[in-house]
């Protein structure tokens, strides 16, 4: 039986089931949704889970995928969707990782059905409107309400396995997206407090699970970060931080969370003085002198990645990456500037620590 369970209300949301134990409740959701043809998307880490639901659900269960590709390209996502338009299926449900997720949000989309995620890391996909598919080798993403799940399940359990240069770098990863939230255009209160609660639990989980992974109430507080994160993610729209991840991911296909760990440091110094009010709360959680010192203490802490040199970025096209992201517009409290831009990376190429004129 699972836990007692907590549904959770939030504008622009997903229903939300969050308890240790609640995959015990699949079957109730469903029931709830009134869903009968269901395909079941799990990643290979979910095997086990989805034998699981599989032998719970029954012949609810009417096509099932157990394998997923990252960045959901056109060639792998289209014969699954085709399959699932044969089957009349009426509702996805994924268990996995963001991948999972990503690959669920796009057949969603395609077939028009309605959408179950049961996250497993702490990308914080299931709850945002945000898709991302990759055609002739190009990944787009985009906005559409269609794709946010009606219902997600968060089972703190699900995460005891994840390893633990994945859990603590792709917690970096959700505590950016709070941090840009605070200081995006449509902030409010709502937001802000999901925000500022997000970063605060999850540097004390990441804390407790670098002296125990198995600490179960610490993957409570990572999973907990990644719901409030991947909320104000979906409420918010990202600045320069994200910018650059994105531009260096494209151009050099970086490891994802692992970069936005070491560039989150430098992207808040950069903007430290046009947004000093929100930043200073962000400092204030952790019980840090600026946003910028703890953020990168706390990476530094955990054993997250402070480098963009370690994960092989090549500094020598930093004037390229700096002309791209000009380019482009985006929001953002600092205007784009170029020497600012270089330092920037400069200084996240080689990991060091941000200083108090920073
Ligand atoms: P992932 O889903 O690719 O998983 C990484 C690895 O961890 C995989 O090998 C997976 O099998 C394994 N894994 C997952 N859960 C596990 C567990 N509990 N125990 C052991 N192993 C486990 O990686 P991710 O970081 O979760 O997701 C990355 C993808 O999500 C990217 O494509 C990214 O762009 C996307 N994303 C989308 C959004 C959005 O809002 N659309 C938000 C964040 C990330």
């Amino acid at each position: 039986m699972g836990g007692r369970m907590n549904s959770i209300a939030m504008t622009n949301s997903p229903r939300v089931i969050f308890a240790i134990g609640a995959l015990s409740h699949v079957a109730d959701e469903i029931a709830l949704l009134n869903k009968k043809r269901i395909l079941l998307i799990s990643d290979e880490s979910a095997s086990t889970h989805a034998t699981r639901l599989l032998s719970e659900l029954g012949a609810l269960v009417v096509q099932s995928v157990t394998h997923v590709v990252m960045h959901v390209p056109d060639e792998f996502s289209a014969p699954i969707a085709e399959a699932a338009r044969r089957e009349q299926i009426d509702l996805v449900i994924t268990i996995g990782g963001g991948s999972a997720t990503g690959l669920g949000k796009i057949i969603a989309l395609d077939c028009a059905i309605d959408l179950m995620a049961i996250p497993t890391t702490y990308a914080g996909s299931e709850m945002t409107s945000i898709w991302g598919r990759t055609s002739n080798n190009q990944k787009t993403t985009g906005r559409n309400v269609a794709v946010l799940p009606k219902t997600t399940i968060y089972d703190p359990e699900l995460t005891l396995s994840l390893p633990y240069s994945i859990s603590v770098n792709s917690g970096m990863n959700a505590i950016a997206h709070a941090v840009e939230a605070l200081y995006a255009p449509e902030v409010n209160a709502e937001i802000k407090n999901a925000a500022l609660e997000g970063i605060t639990i999850f540097a004390s989980g990441l804390r407790g699970i670098s002296e125990n992974i198995n600490n179960l109430t610490a993957r409570t507080e990572l999973l907990r970060g990644s719901m409030l994160c991947g909320f104000s993610l979906n409420n918010a729209t990202m600045g320069i931080h994200h910018k650059i991840c994105h531009t260096l991911g494209g151009m050099f296909d970086l490891p994802h969370a692992p970069m936005h760990s070491a560039v989150l440091p430098w992207a808040v110094a950069y903007n430290q003085d046009f947004a000093t009010t929100q930043l200073n709360e962000v400092a204030e959680v952790l019980s840090a002198r600026s946003a910028a010192q703890g953020l990168w203490d706390l990476a530094k802490e955990v054993g997250a990645q402070t480098s963009l040199k370690e994960i092989g970025y090549p500094i020598e096209k930093s004037e390229e990456v700096s002309a791209v992201i000009s380019s482009a517009k985006y929001v953002n409290p600092r205007p784009y500037n170029h020497d600012g831009i270089m330092e920037l990376l400069r200084n996240a190429n080689t990991g060091s620590r941000p200083d108090d004129e920073s």
